[in-house]
């Protein structure tokens, strides 16, 4: 059976590209009824921390990327990679060296200065080391033939041993090196895809080369290309967010990141929309470009507001009281926020934007949207608002409903034989502060009928 993974080294959040690497592992494995495993890769000890491990796992979860097996964790199977490289020394198939610093240094420049690319040259090979003695652990490359990689993405790749150097795998302080423990849990852990960034297509051929050593299956290889800022430099923190909880915290929803990312150099035919459950059925590693796509906060958005459109609005009321609390509303002081959400959704395109466009609700406003008032208020539509705060000030509450209330405006306006929008946008402005809200009835039956005179009051003054 198929079984795939992600294997963050937890050095800082999930981020966007860590997570298309991770959707993408997660979805060849659920395309072809598999295991999807997540592997932490904490051999780093120095840069890595509980707090990014914290964060990939969060961000795992909020994106609703379920893995079969794990986390595991490197650090808890350092015992298991002794005994491999062990197991290496004692076929001959690795060797100490302790070739001193100033050596592998002169090696170098003078491999610099002939142009040719820098590369051990294997003077331990042969050479007794004393075990007691400080030293590190080469695996010893085959030195001549091809090795080829048939990446899924990228076709076929033919590296010459020759060019590959006799890898460390052991440090002279006893840790394994990141080829050895990715090419150990990769056979242990029975990975038959290994679907991963592109910056690692150089270890590939190297990976290859340590699990025939050792007479394991080599999985197959798919290298992910980047994803680019929209300035076409590789996407950093500089590009703004790149870390995807604070996504979430800006208001965007995980099926419309996870849509955003799956679409990130793939595509099925024109369709933009994917469901999780679509994308399973439909992604094709082989179909992903090879080429890098620029990251395009514009699709995102349109993305996001669809998602917040078409969501249930009880989940997204749910979502957005957080970012109402922000702006410092409780809601539970104004009209059901569920409905807020049914009036407002379409026309926001973050979590964030939403609540903000939706305050006008909750509390007054602090001045009107100088355009909006500059069009539709200025000089005050006198008339009209007079005529509507007296028509409203004589309805009972119960009277407070869409169909009255949409009377009422339609009457002015006959009264005053104007079209309605003389009428409602003047007063919209006057209520909401700016020119868009959602039809008058509705944006009057969210302010309610004491905030509606209070604030047609105010731009009457
Ligand atoms: N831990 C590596 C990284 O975060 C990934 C290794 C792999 O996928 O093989 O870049």
């Amino acid at each position: 059976t198929v079984r795939t993974r992600f294997a963050p080294s937890p050095t800082g959040y999930l981020h966007v590209g860590g997570a298309r690497t991770a959707l993408f592992s997660y979805l060849f494995a659920r395309r072809h009824g598999g295991q999807f495993v997540l592997r932490i890769e904490d051999t780093d000890l120095e840069r890595s921390t509980e707090e990014s491990v914290n964060a990939i796992l969060e961000g795992m979860t909020w994106l609703g990327l379920e893995y079969d097996e794990g986390p595991f964790y490197q650090t808890q199977r350092f015992d298991r990679y002794n005994q491999v490289i062990d197991e290496l020394l004692d076929k001959g198939l690795a060797y100490r060296c302790d070739c001193p610093k100033e050596r592998l240094d002169k090696l170098r420049e003078d491999q610099m200065a002939r142009k040719v690319k820098p590369r051990y040259d294997g003077c331990c090979r042969n050479r007794q080391v004393d075990p007691d003695k400080p030293h590190v652990i080469r695996f010893k490359n085959p030195a001549d033939g091809v090795v080829v990689v048939d990446d899924m993405i990228r076709g076929r790749m033919p590296f010459n041993n020759a060019e590959l150097d006799d890898l460390i795998i052991r440090r002279s302080d006893g840790s394994p090196t990141y080829n050895l423990t990715v090419v150990v849990d990769d056979a242990d852990m029975g990975i038959t895809h290994v679907i991963r960034g592109d910056d690692h297509i150089n270890n590939t051929p190297r990976q290859i080369n340590i699990l025939r050593a050792l007479g394991r299956d080599v999985p197959q290889y798919a290298h992910v290309p980047m994803i680019l800022g929209d300035d076409g430099a590789r996407l950093s923190k500089r590009h703004g967010a790149v870390g995807v909880m604070s996504y979430r915290d800006q208001g965007y929803l995980p099926e419309a990141l996870l849509n955003y990312l799956v679409r990130l150099g793939w595509s099925h035919g024109d369709q933009e929309i994917f469901s999780l459950e679509e994308m399973v059925e439909l992604f094709d590693i082989g179909a992903v470009n090879k080429a890098a796509s620029a990251f395009n906060t514009d699709k995102l958005d349109w993305l996001n507001q669809h998602y917040l459109h078409h969501a249930e609005p009880s989940r997204i009321a749910r979502l957005l009281s957080p970012h109402m609390g922000r702006l410092g509303i409780d809601p539970s002081t104004g009209p059901e926020l569920a409905d807020v959400v049914k009036a407002q959704a379409a026309r926001a395109k973050t979590l964030a934007e939403l609540a903000e466009i939706s305050a006008f609700c909750y509390q007054d406003f602090e001045a009107f949207d100088e355009t909006s008032a500059k069009k539709h208020l200025r000089p005050v539509a006198r008339e009209a608002l007079e005529r509507l705060r007296a028509a409203f000030e004589m309805m009972a509450y119960e009277d407070w409903n869409p169909d009255d209330l949409k009377r009422v405006v339609e009457r002015v306006s006959e009264e005053l034989e104007v079209k309605m929008g003389k009428v409602a946008q003047p007063l919209r402005v006057a209520i909401v502060g700016r020119a868009a809200s959602p039809g008058i009835e509705e944006t009057l039956m969210l302010v309610g009928k004491e905030a509606t005179l209070r604030r047609i009051d105010k731009a009457l003054a």
